[in-house]
Protein backbone atom coordinates (compact mmCIF):
# COMPACT_ATOMS: atom_id res chain seq x y z
CA UNK A 1 0.00 0.00 0.00
CA UNK A 2 1.25 3.10 -1.19
CA UNK A 3 0.27 6.18 1.22
CA UNK A 4 0.57 10.39 0.11
CA UNK A 5 -0.76 13.08 2.40
CA UNK A 6 -2.35 10.11 4.62
CA UNK A 7 -4.20 8.92 1.87
CA UNK A 8 -3.91 5.58 -0.03
CA UNK A 9 -2.72 6.18 -3.00
CA UNK A 10 -2.11 2.45 -4.81
CA UNK A 11 -2.33 -1.30 -3.76
CA UNK A 12 -0.21 -3.85 -4.81
CA UNK A 13 2.76 -6.52 -5.45
CA UNK A 14 5.54 -4.77 -3.26
CA UNK A 15 8.00 -4.99 -5.85
CA UNK A 16 5.43 -3.16 -8.18
CA UNK A 17 5.28 -0.70 -5.57
CA UNK A 18 8.78 -0.09 -5.11
CA UNK A 19 9.67 0.38 -8.73
CA UNK A 20 6.46 3.10 -9.44
CA UNK A 21 7.13 4.91 -5.98
CA UNK A 22 10.17 6.39 -3.96
CA UNK A 23 9.02 6.45 -0.61
CA UNK A 24 10.33 8.38 2.61
CA UNK A 25 9.02 6.12 5.02
CA UNK A 26 8.90 1.93 4.41
CA UNK A 27 6.63 -0.10 6.72
CA UNK A 28 7.40 -3.54 6.83
CA UNK A 29 4.94 -5.40 8.85
CA UNK A 30 6.26 -8.95 7.78
CA UNK A 31 3.68 -11.35 8.06
CA UNK A 32 0.46 -9.87 9.05
CA UNK A 33 -2.80 -8.72 8.18
CA UNK A 34 -4.21 -5.41 7.30
CA UNK A 35 -7.56 -4.44 7.35
CA UNK A 36 -9.17 -1.02 6.87
CA UNK A 37 -9.41 0.79 10.24
CA UNK A 38 -12.57 -0.84 12.65
CA UNK A 39 -15.08 1.71 13.42
CA UNK A 40 -17.76 1.31 16.26
CA UNK A 41 -21.16 2.73 14.93
CA UNK A 42 -22.22 2.51 18.07
CA UNK A 43 -20.69 3.53 21.51
CA UNK A 44 -20.52 5.85 24.19
CA UNK A 45 -16.94 7.08 23.87
CA UNK A 46 -17.24 10.19 26.81
CA UNK A 47 -18.80 7.71 28.94
CA UNK A 48 -15.90 5.41 28.61
CA UNK A 49 -12.85 8.23 29.18
CA UNK A 50 -15.22 8.80 32.19
CA UNK A 51 -15.16 5.38 33.70
CA UNK A 52 -11.10 5.28 32.40
CA UNK A 53 -11.03 7.90 35.51
CA UNK A 54 -12.44 5.86 38.32
CA UNK A 55 -11.38 3.66 40.16
CA UNK A 56 -11.01 0.17 38.71
CA UNK A 57 -12.96 -2.30 41.60
CA UNK A 58 -14.27 -5.06 38.99
CA UNK A 59 -12.58 -7.79 39.80
CA UNK A 60 -12.61 -7.01 43.35
CA UNK A 61 -12.46 -10.11 46.07
CA UNK A 62 -13.71 -8.69 48.94
CA UNK A 63 -15.23 -5.32 50.31
CA UNK A 64 -12.44 -4.36 52.12
CA UNK A 65 -10.40 -4.83 48.54
CA UNK A 66 -12.65 -2.46 46.84
CA UNK A 67 -12.16 -0.03 49.70
CA UNK A 68 -8.14 -0.22 49.41
CA UNK A 69 -8.66 0.01 46.07
CA UNK A 70 -10.49 3.14 46.24
CA UNK A 71 -7.71 4.77 48.81
CA UNK A 72 -5.16 3.81 46.37
CA UNK A 73 -6.84 5.64 43.11
CA UNK A 74 -7.52 8.69 45.43
CA UNK A 75 -3.92 8.78 46.47
CA UNK A 76 -2.80 8.37 42.96
CA UNK A 77 -5.24 11.58 41.92
CA UNK A 78 -6.80 13.44 44.87
CA UNK A 79 -10.36 13.69 43.43
CA UNK A 80 -12.75 15.86 45.60
CA UNK A 81 -15.66 13.19 44.79
CA UNK A 82 -14.19 9.79 45.17
CA UNK A 83 -15.74 7.31 42.51
CA UNK A 84 -15.29 3.66 41.82
CA UNK A 85 -17.38 1.14 39.37
CA UNK A 86 -17.47 -2.52 39.43
CA UNK A 87 -17.45 -4.30 42.84
CA UNK A 88 -19.82 -7.28 42.93
CA UNK A 89 -20.77 -9.17 45.90
CA UNK A 90 -21.51 -12.33 44.55
CA UNK A 91 -17.80 -13.02 43.61
CA UNK A 92 -17.16 -12.43 47.89
CA UNK A 93 -17.15 -15.33 50.35
CA UNK A 94 -20.13 -13.60 52.13
CA UNK A 95 -21.64 -12.71 49.00
CA UNK A 96 -24.01 -9.72 51.42
CA UNK A 97 -23.71 -6.28 50.50
CA UNK A 98 -21.68 -4.40 52.49
CA UNK A 99 -21.85 -1.47 55.34
CA UNK A 100 -20.17 1.87 54.73
CA UNK A 101 -18.02 1.28 58.20
CA UNK A 102 -14.73 0.87 56.29
CA UNK A 103 -15.94 3.82 53.68
CA UNK A 104 -16.37 6.33 56.43
CA UNK A 105 -13.20 5.41 57.76
CA UNK A 106 -11.14 5.77 55.18
CA UNK A 107 -13.12 8.60 53.98
CA UNK A 108 -13.90 10.81 57.11
CA UNK A 109 -14.12 14.57 54.71
CA UNK A 110 -14.18 13.18 51.17
CA UNK A 111 -17.69 12.29 49.43
CA UNK A 112 -17.55 8.58 47.63
CA UNK A 113 -19.54 7.06 45.35
CA UNK A 114 -18.76 3.28 44.34
CA UNK A 115 -21.35 1.74 41.33
CA UNK A 116 -21.83 -2.07 42.02
CA UNK A 117 -21.22 -3.88 38.33
CA UNK A 118 -24.47 -3.56 36.95
CA UNK A 119 -24.84 0.28 38.05
CA UNK A 120 -28.16 -0.60 39.53
CA UNK A 121 -26.79 -0.33 43.01
CA UNK A 122 -24.01 2.17 44.69
CA UNK A 123 -21.90 2.69 48.03
CA UNK A 124 -21.75 5.72 49.27
CA UNK A 125 -20.32 7.09 52.53
CA UNK A 126 -21.56 9.59 55.10
CA UNK A 127 -20.58 12.68 53.52
CA UNK A 128 -21.48 11.90 50.34
CA UNK A 129 -25.22 10.97 51.95
CA UNK A 130 -25.33 14.26 53.44
CA UNK A 131 -24.26 16.27 50.44
CA UNK A 132 -27.27 14.57 48.62
CA UNK A 133 -29.16 15.23 51.77
CA UNK A 134 -30.26 11.57 52.17
CA UNK A 135 -31.67 10.99 55.81
CA UNK A 136 -33.38 7.72 57.21
CA UNK A 137 -36.58 9.13 56.35
CA UNK A 138 -35.50 9.68 53.01
CA UNK A 139 -38.60 8.10 50.12
CA UNK A 140 -37.73 7.37 46.30
CA UNK A 141 -39.89 6.39 43.82
CA UNK A 142 -38.49 3.72 42.03
CA UNK A 143 -35.27 3.39 44.50
CA UNK A 144 -34.59 2.34 48.05
CA UNK A 145 -31.99 3.35 50.72
CA UNK A 146 -31.05 0.60 52.63
CA UNK A 147 -31.91 0.73 56.30
CA UNK A 148 -30.21 -2.23 58.82
CA UNK A 149 -31.31 -1.67 62.45
CA UNK A 150 -32.49 1.82 61.66
CA UNK A 151 -29.96 2.90 60.45
CA UNK A 152 -28.78 3.52 56.81
CA UNK A 153 -25.79 1.17 55.14
CA UNK A 154 -24.66 3.63 52.59
CA UNK A 155 -26.40 1.13 50.15
CA UNK A 156 -28.14 2.72 47.53
CA UNK A 157 -30.45 0.94 45.01
CA UNK A 158 -31.75 2.25 41.43
CA UNK A 159 -33.58 6.09 41.70
CA UNK A 160 -31.73 6.61 45.01
CA UNK A 161 -28.43 6.90 43.31
CA UNK A 162 -29.50 9.53 41.27
CA UNK A 163 -30.21 11.50 44.49
CA UNK A 164 -26.14 11.40 44.95
CA UNK A 165 -25.44 11.42 41.30
CA UNK A 166 -27.07 15.06 40.87
CA UNK A 167 -25.01 16.33 43.60
CA UNK A 168 -21.72 15.62 42.14
CA UNK A 169 -20.07 18.79 40.12
CA UNK A 170 -20.12 18.10 36.64
CA UNK A 171 -16.53 17.21 34.92
CA UNK A 172 -14.53 20.49 34.01
CA UNK A 173 -12.04 20.65 31.06
CA UNK A 174 -9.12 19.23 32.94
CA UNK A 175 -11.02 16.38 33.46
CA UNK A 176 -12.92 15.73 29.98
CA UNK A 177 -9.95 16.60 28.02
CA UNK A 178 -8.12 13.78 30.17
CA UNK A 179 -10.92 11.12 29.99
CA UNK A 180 -11.12 12.14 25.35
CA UNK A 181 -7.04 11.37 25.52
CA UNK A 182 -7.55 8.23 27.63
CA UNK A 183 -10.43 6.75 25.84
CA UNK A 184 -8.76 7.51 22.54
CA UNK A 185 -5.53 5.98 23.42
CA UNK A 186 -7.56 2.91 24.60
CA UNK A 187 -9.52 3.00 20.78
CA UNK A 188 -6.47 2.82 18.83
CA UNK A 189 -4.88 0.33 20.89
CA UNK A 190 -7.66 -2.20 20.10
CA UNK A 191 -7.93 -1.57 16.44
CA UNK A 192 -10.84 1.38 16.15
CA UNK A 193 -9.72 4.36 14.01
CA UNK A 194 -13.46 5.77 14.21
CA UNK A 195 -16.27 5.65 16.60
CA UNK A 196 -19.22 7.25 17.02
CA UNK A 197 -20.31 8.96 20.35
CA UNK A 198 -24.35 8.10 20.72
CA UNK A 199 -25.73 11.18 22.70
CA UNK A 200 -23.62 13.78 23.02
CA UNK A 201 -24.12 17.15 24.63
CA UNK A 202 -23.21 20.58 23.02
CA UNK A 203 -20.09 21.44 24.89
CA UNK A 204 -18.58 18.00 24.18
CA UNK A 205 -19.29 18.19 20.41
CA UNK A 206 -17.60 21.76 20.93
CA UNK A 207 -14.34 20.31 23.00
CA UNK A 208 -13.86 17.70 20.27
CA UNK A 209 -13.81 20.63 17.99
CA UNK A 210 -11.66 22.42 19.39
CA UNK A 211 -9.41 19.70 20.50
CA UNK A 212 -9.19 18.46 16.64
CA UNK A 213 -8.59 21.70 15.72
CA UNK A 214 -5.45 21.91 17.96
CA UNK A 215 -4.51 18.13 16.82
CA UNK A 216 -5.28 16.98 20.42
CA UNK A 217 -7.59 14.59 18.89
CA UNK A 218 -6.49 12.21 16.85
CA UNK A 219 -9.58 9.68 16.41
CA UNK A 220 -12.57 10.45 14.23
CA UNK A 221 -15.82 10.87 15.47
CA UNK A 222 -19.40 10.99 13.82
CA UNK A 223 -21.73 12.68 17.00
CA UNK A 224 -25.22 11.94 17.38
CA UNK A 225 -26.15 14.99 18.99
CA UNK A 226 -28.57 14.89 22.08
CA UNK A 227 -31.88 15.74 20.82
CA UNK A 228 -32.00 18.86 23.44
CA UNK A 229 -33.05 22.12 22.99
CA UNK A 230 -29.85 23.42 22.78
CA UNK A 231 -28.30 20.88 20.08
CA UNK A 232 -31.12 21.38 17.66
CA UNK A 233 -31.35 24.99 17.55
CA UNK A 234 -27.95 25.50 17.11
CA UNK A 235 -26.50 22.58 14.91
CA UNK A 236 -30.07 22.19 12.47
CA UNK A 237 -30.26 25.44 11.23
CA UNK A 238 -26.37 25.17 10.26
CA UNK A 239 -26.65 21.73 8.59
CA UNK A 240 -24.48 18.58 8.72
CA UNK A 241 -21.34 19.85 9.54
CA UNK A 242 -18.38 17.31 8.11
CA UNK A 243 -14.64 17.64 8.59
CA UNK A 244 -11.81 15.40 8.10
CA UNK A 245 -12.01 14.21 11.68
CA UNK A 246 -15.71 14.69 12.78
CA UNK A 247 -19.38 14.32 11.27
CA UNK A 248 -22.01 15.97 13.14
CA UNK A 249 -25.23 15.13 11.26
CA UNK A 250 -27.41 13.54 13.26
CA UNK A 251 -30.16 13.62 16.54
CA UNK A 252 -29.91 10.92 18.94
CA UNK A 253 -33.12 10.13 21.33
CA UNK A 254 -34.05 7.13 23.55
CA UNK A 255 -37.79 5.14 22.71
CA UNK A 256 -37.52 2.80 25.39
CA UNK A 257 -35.10 1.19 28.38
CA UNK A 258 -33.03 -1.88 28.27
CA UNK A 259 -34.03 -5.54 28.88
CA UNK A 260 -31.78 -6.43 31.77
CA UNK A 261 -33.61 -4.00 33.69
CA UNK A 262 -37.25 -4.96 32.25
CA UNK A 263 -36.94 -1.48 30.49
CA UNK A 264 -37.33 -2.48 26.92
CA UNK A 265 -40.49 -1.66 25.70
CA UNK A 266 -42.52 -4.58 24.84
CA UNK A 267 -46.13 -5.16 22.65
CA UNK A 268 -46.92 -7.81 25.21
CA UNK A 269 -45.81 -7.99 28.73
CA UNK A 270 -42.81 -9.65 30.28
CA UNK A 271 -42.49 -13.34 30.59
CA UNK A 272 -41.21 -12.93 34.22
CA UNK A 273 -43.12 -9.92 34.95
CA UNK A 274 -46.75 -10.38 33.70
CA UNK A 275 -47.95 -6.95 34.87
CA UNK A 276 -45.57 -5.07 32.90
CA UNK A 277 -44.81 -4.25 29.22
CA UNK A 278 -41.50 -1.98 29.93
CA UNK A 279 -41.07 1.60 29.60
CA UNK A 280 -42.04 4.14 26.50
CA UNK A 281 -39.78 6.89 27.31
CA UNK A 282 -39.98 9.14 24.26
CA UNK A 283 -43.58 10.59 23.56
CA UNK A 284 -44.29 9.82 19.30
CA UNK A 285 -44.76 14.01 19.21
CA UNK A 286 -41.70 14.49 20.21
CA UNK A 287 -39.94 12.17 18.21
CA UNK A 288 -42.22 13.64 15.49
CA UNK A 289 -41.23 17.26 16.28
CA UNK A 290 -37.31 16.37 15.49
CA UNK A 291 -37.89 14.34 12.31
CA UNK A 292 -39.50 17.14 11.19
CA UNK A 293 -36.25 19.55 12.38
CA UNK A 294 -33.84 16.63 10.97
CA UNK A 295 -35.44 16.42 7.79
CA UNK A 296 -35.36 19.61 6.71
CA UNK A 297 -32.25 20.36 7.61
CA UNK A 298 -30.44 17.17 6.40
CA UNK A 299 -29.89 15.63 9.65
CA UNK A 300 -29.76 11.79 10.23
CA UNK A 301 -32.58 10.58 13.09
CA UNK A 302 -31.02 7.63 15.42
CA UNK A 303 -33.11 6.27 17.84
CA UNK A 304 -32.14 3.80 20.51
CA UNK A 305 -35.49 1.00 20.59
CA UNK A 306 -34.75 -2.25 22.13
CA UNK A 307 -38.61 -3.12 22.72
CA UNK A 308 -40.59 -4.89 19.29
CA UNK A 309 -43.29 -1.78 20.53
CA UNK A 310 -40.29 0.53 20.63
CA UNK A 311 -39.46 -0.47 17.76
CA UNK A 312 -42.65 -0.30 15.85
CA UNK A 313 -43.68 3.00 17.30
CA UNK A 314 -40.63 4.05 16.24
CA UNK A 315 -41.10 2.92 12.73
CA UNK A 316 -44.48 4.44 13.14
CA UNK A 317 -43.25 7.97 13.08
CA UNK A 318 -40.16 7.20 10.79
CA UNK A 319 -43.19 6.24 8.02
CA UNK A 320 -44.55 9.81 7.80
CA UNK A 321 -41.45 11.05 6.98
CA UNK A 322 -39.60 8.79 4.71
CA UNK A 323 -40.08 7.62 0.90
CA UNK A 324 -39.24 4.43 -0.44
CA UNK A 325 -36.26 3.91 -1.49
CA UNK A 326 -34.70 6.96 0.10
CA UNK A 327 -31.22 7.73 1.32
CA UNK A 328 -31.73 9.66 4.19
CA UNK A 329 -30.23 6.83 6.31
CA UNK A 330 -32.43 6.79 9.36
CA UNK A 331 -31.21 4.23 11.92
CA UNK A 332 -32.93 2.66 14.45
CA UNK A 333 -30.33 1.71 17.44
CA UNK A 334 -30.34 -1.55 19.48
CA UNK A 335 -33.30 -3.21 17.58
CA UNK A 336 -32.88 -6.19 19.42
CA UNK A 337 -36.51 -7.12 19.91
CA UNK A 338 -38.44 -7.27 16.68
CA UNK A 339 -41.91 -7.97 15.61
CA UNK A 340 -41.82 -10.12 12.25
CA UNK A 341 -44.50 -8.27 10.30
CA UNK A 342 -41.88 -5.20 10.90
CA UNK A 343 -39.01 -6.45 9.76
CA UNK A 344 -39.92 -5.60 6.16
CA UNK A 345 -40.36 -1.85 6.72
CA UNK A 346 -36.47 -1.42 7.35
CA UNK A 347 -36.45 -2.89 3.84
CA UNK A 348 -38.92 -0.52 2.53
CA UNK A 349 -38.40 2.51 4.47
CA UNK A 350 -34.75 2.21 4.10
CA UNK A 351 -33.88 2.33 7.63
CA UNK A 352 -30.73 1.13 9.47
CA UNK A 353 -30.79 -1.23 11.99
CA UNK A 354 -28.05 -0.44 13.98
CA UNK A 355 -26.98 -3.86 15.84
CA UNK A 356 -24.72 -5.20 18.52
CA UNK A 357 -23.89 -8.52 17.75
CA UNK A 358 -22.27 -8.89 21.48
CA UNK A 359 -25.55 -8.06 23.36
CA UNK A 360 -26.80 -11.44 22.10
CA UNK A 361 -24.07 -13.57 23.43
CA UNK A 362 -24.27 -11.69 26.54
CA UNK A 363 -28.04 -11.68 27.19
CA UNK A 364 -28.31 -15.18 26.00
CA UNK A 365 -28.51 -16.77 29.57
CA UNK A 366 -31.39 -14.50 30.95
CA UNK A 367 -32.89 -13.42 27.76
CA UNK A 368 -35.88 -16.18 27.23
CA UNK A 369 -37.21 -15.49 30.85
CA UNK A 370 -38.01 -11.84 30.05
CA UNK A 371 -39.31 -13.00 26.45
CA UNK A 372 -40.79 -16.44 27.15
CA UNK A 373 -40.04 -19.62 24.59
CA UNK A 374 -42.95 -18.19 21.82
CA UNK A 375 -41.34 -14.83 20.93
CA UNK A 376 -37.59 -15.64 21.37
CA UNK A 377 -37.68 -15.89 17.39
CA UNK A 378 -38.45 -11.86 17.48
CA UNK A 379 -35.11 -11.91 19.38
CA UNK A 380 -31.67 -10.76 18.15
CA UNK A 381 -33.22 -11.23 13.67
CA UNK A 382 -29.81 -9.85 12.56
CA UNK A 383 -29.75 -12.68 9.44
CA UNK A 384 -33.74 -10.96 8.67
CA UNK A 385 -32.72 -7.05 9.38
CA UNK A 386 -29.73 -7.78 6.88
CA UNK A 387 -31.32 -8.93 4.26
CA UNK A 388 -33.70 -6.26 4.05
CA UNK A 389 -30.95 -2.81 3.26
CA UNK A 390 -28.72 -5.63 2.05
CA UNK A 391 -25.98 -3.73 4.54
CA UNK A 392 -26.17 -3.24 8.15
CA UNK A 393 -23.30 -1.52 11.01
CA UNK A 394 -22.20 -3.56 13.85
CA UNK A 395 -21.15 -1.83 16.66
CA UNK A 396 -20.32 -2.68 20.70
CA UNK A 397 -22.06 -0.03 22.60
CA UNK A 398 -19.08 0.23 24.95
CA UNK A 399 -18.76 0.65 27.65
CA UNK A 400 -21.95 -1.59 28.06
CA UNK A 401 -19.58 -4.05 26.67
CA UNK A 402 -16.33 -4.08 26.28
CA UNK A 403 -14.69 -1.81 23.77
CA UNK A 404 -12.53 -3.94 21.59
CA UNK A 405 -14.23 -4.11 18.13
CA UNK A 406 -13.07 -7.95 17.57
CA UNK A 407 -15.80 -9.47 20.20
CA UNK A 408 -18.25 -8.71 17.52
CA UNK A 409 -16.86 -9.80 14.93
CA UNK A 410 -16.40 -13.31 17.12
CA UNK A 411 -20.16 -13.18 17.90
CA UNK A 412 -21.65 -12.45 14.99
CA UNK A 413 -19.90 -15.00 13.28
CA UNK A 414 -19.72 -17.95 15.99
CA UNK A 415 -22.32 -16.87 17.79
CA UNK A 416 -20.79 -17.67 21.01
CA UNK A 417 -19.77 -15.53 24.37
CA UNK A 418 -15.68 -15.11 24.81
CA UNK A 419 -15.66 -18.54 26.70
CA UNK A 420 -16.76 -20.09 23.10
CA UNK A 421 -20.27 -20.67 24.95
CA UNK A 422 -22.73 -22.53 24.04
CA UNK A 423 -21.85 -25.37 21.86
CA UNK A 424 -23.26 -24.90 18.46
CA UNK A 425 -23.57 -21.49 19.38
CA UNK A 426 -26.63 -19.05 20.31
CA UNK A 427 -29.29 -19.11 17.26
CA UNK A 428 -26.72 -20.53 14.75
CA UNK A 429 -29.34 -18.75 11.96
CA UNK A 430 -28.93 -15.20 12.81
CA UNK A 431 -25.39 -15.49 12.32
CA UNK A 432 -22.99 -13.13 9.61
CA UNK A 433 -20.86 -14.78 7.21
CA UNK A 434 -17.11 -13.69 7.96
CA UNK A 435 -17.33 -11.63 5.30
CA UNK A 436 -20.62 -9.67 6.31
CA UNK A 437 -19.00 -9.25 9.77
CA UNK A 438 -15.35 -7.30 8.79
CA UNK A 439 -17.87 -5.29 6.52
CA UNK A 440 -20.28 -4.86 9.25
CA UNK A 441 -17.51 -2.98 11.09
CA UNK A 442 -15.62 -1.12 8.41
CA UNK A 443 -17.78 -0.57 4.90
CA UNK A 444 -21.26 -0.56 5.99
CA UNK A 445 -20.42 1.12 9.78
CA UNK A 446 -18.85 3.99 7.44
CA UNK A 447 -21.88 4.26 5.31
CA UNK A 448 -24.37 3.86 8.60
CA UNK A 449 -22.18 7.43 9.63
CA UNK A 450 -22.14 8.61 5.30
CA UNK A 451 -18.18 8.29 5.28
CA UNK A 452 -17.70 5.32 2.96
CA UNK A 453 -16.06 7.50 0.28
CA UNK A 454 -13.73 8.96 2.87
CA UNK A 455 -12.80 5.47 4.92
CA UNK A 456 -14.23 1.67 5.50
CA UNK A 457 -11.99 0.15 2.81
CA UNK A 458 -8.26 0.39 1.72
CA UNK A 459 -9.16 2.42 -1.66
CA UNK A 460 -7.07 4.96 -3.53
CA UNK A 461 -8.48 8.12 -2.13
CA UNK A 462 -9.45 7.13 0.72
CA UNK A 463 -8.00 7.76 4.56
CA UNK A 464 -5.03 5.20 5.25
CA UNK A 465 -6.81 4.18 8.41
CA UNK A 466 -5.77 0.66 9.09
CA UNK A 467 -5.33 -1.92 11.79
CA UNK A 468 -2.86 -4.69 11.43
CA UNK A 469 -3.92 -8.25 13.20
CA UNK A 470 -1.67 -11.47 13.98
CA UNK A 471 -4.89 -13.51 12.55
CA UNK A 472 -6.75 -13.91 8.77
CA UNK A 473 -10.17 -13.23 9.91
CA UNK A 474 -11.39 -14.80 6.57
CA UNK A 475 -9.74 -18.11 7.50
CA UNK A 476 -8.14 -18.80 10.80
CA UNK A 477 -10.39 -21.15 13.38
CA UNK A 478 -13.25 -19.97 15.87
CA UNK A 479 -10.22 -20.22 18.73
CA UNK A 480 -7.88 -18.41 17.02
CA UNK A 481 -10.22 -15.35 15.96
CA UNK A 482 -10.74 -14.77 19.83
CA UNK A 483 -7.20 -14.74 20.43
CA UNK A 484 -6.00 -12.60 17.71
CA UNK A 485 -4.37 -9.23 18.24
CA UNK A 486 -3.98 -6.17 17.07
CA UNK A 487 -0.41 -5.85 16.22
CA UNK A 488 -0.88 -2.04 14.92
CA UNK A 489 -3.05 1.09 14.35
CA UNK A 490 -2.60 3.95 12.04
CA UNK A 491 -4.73 7.13 11.00
CA UNK A 492 -3.74 8.83 7.82
CA UNK A 493 -0.88 6.68 7.46
CA UNK A 494 0.54 7.31 10.87
CA UNK A 495 0.61 4.87 13.57
CA UNK A 496 -1.29 6.04 16.65
CA UNK A 497 -0.98 2.12 18.46
CA UNK A 498 2.23 -0.49 18.06
CA UNK A 499 2.43 -3.18 20.39
ZN1 LIG B 1 -25.81 3.07 23.55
Amino acid sequence: MAIDQGRVIALGKKDELAEAYTPRHRLDFGNVFIYPGFIDPHCHFMDYGYLLQEANLYGSGSWGEAVSRLVAHQQRSPQPWVKGRGWDQNLWKMQEFPDKTLLDKAFPHTPVIMRRVDSHAAMVNEKALSLAGIDVNTQVEGGLAVKRDGKLTGLLLDNAISLVSKVIPLPNEYTKRKAIREAEKACFGVGLTSVSNAGTKTEDVELFQRMQAEDAMTIRIYVMMEASGTNLGLFAPQGPIVTDRMSIRSFKLYADGALGSRGAHLLEPYADDPESCGLQTLDPAELRRVCGIAKAHGFQVNVHAIGDAAVRMVLDVYEEFLEPCNDLRWRIEHAQIVQPDDIPRFGRLSVIPSIQTTHATSDMKWVSARLGPARMMRAYPYRALLEQNGWLPNGSDFPIERIEPLRGFCSAVTKKNDEGEPEGGFQPENALTRDEALKAMTIWAARANFEEDSRGSLTPGKWADFTVLDTDLMSASEEALRQSKVIATASAGTLVHQQ
